[in-house]
């Protein structure tokens, strides 16, 4: 399977997921999107993912960066996006699929309230629908290699 293909079949089984029953960024002001210290917010695109933002909406700006994943590019966004412009990384937050079960993404210690309760705090479905996503993400070998980079990054940061 071609990575952009692994990409959309995973963004279309999350489409209208989200982590709790309620909007979750209502009792947080959507932190993780908020921008950081430089002043900007978005995510690392997985690999095929950028030819999705090909004509780029305002407010969103496309940066190479190699500094997790070779070759990889950061959607950089103004801090809202309409439900279908969501990169697959922002679908997936809170949790990051493994080949078993999805596992909390560790980078949502910094912004995320939803870390302190786990997996199990989270809707069932949301978690079901990360694994199923996840299982064809690790079916491709572009897809499995980027999500080993972001596990291996998580590994290097302190958890709390
Ligand atoms: S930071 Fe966590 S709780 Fe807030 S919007 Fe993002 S995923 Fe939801
Ligand atoms: S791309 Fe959209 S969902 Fe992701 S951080 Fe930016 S505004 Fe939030």
């Amino acid at each position: 399977m071609q990575p952009l293909e692994a990409v959309k079949r995973a963004r279309e089984i999350l489409q209208g997921i989200t982590p709790l029953k309620r909007d979750c960024g209502r009792y947080c002001g959507a932190a993780c999107c908020e921008a950081d210290e430089d002043g900007q917010g978005g995510m690392l695109l997985f690999p095929g993912e950028a030819e999705m933002y090909a004509g780029l909406p305002e407010g969103f700006h496309l940066t190479p960066d190699d500094a997790v994943f070779p070759g990889a590019w950061l959607l950089q966004c103004e801090g809202y996006c309409p439900r279908d412009m969501r990169p697959l990384s922002c679908m997936l937050f809170p949790l990051l699929p493994t080949k078993e079960a999805p596992v909390m993404d560790r980078r949502g210690w910094a912004v995320c309230p939803l870390m302190q309760s786990g997996v199990g705090g989270l809707q069932k479905e949301f978690a079901e629908a990360v694994k199923a996503a996840g299982d064809i993400l690790y079916a491709c070998p572009e897809t499995a290699a980027f999500l080993d980079a972001i596990h291996a990054y998580n590994k290097s940061l302190q958890s709390f």
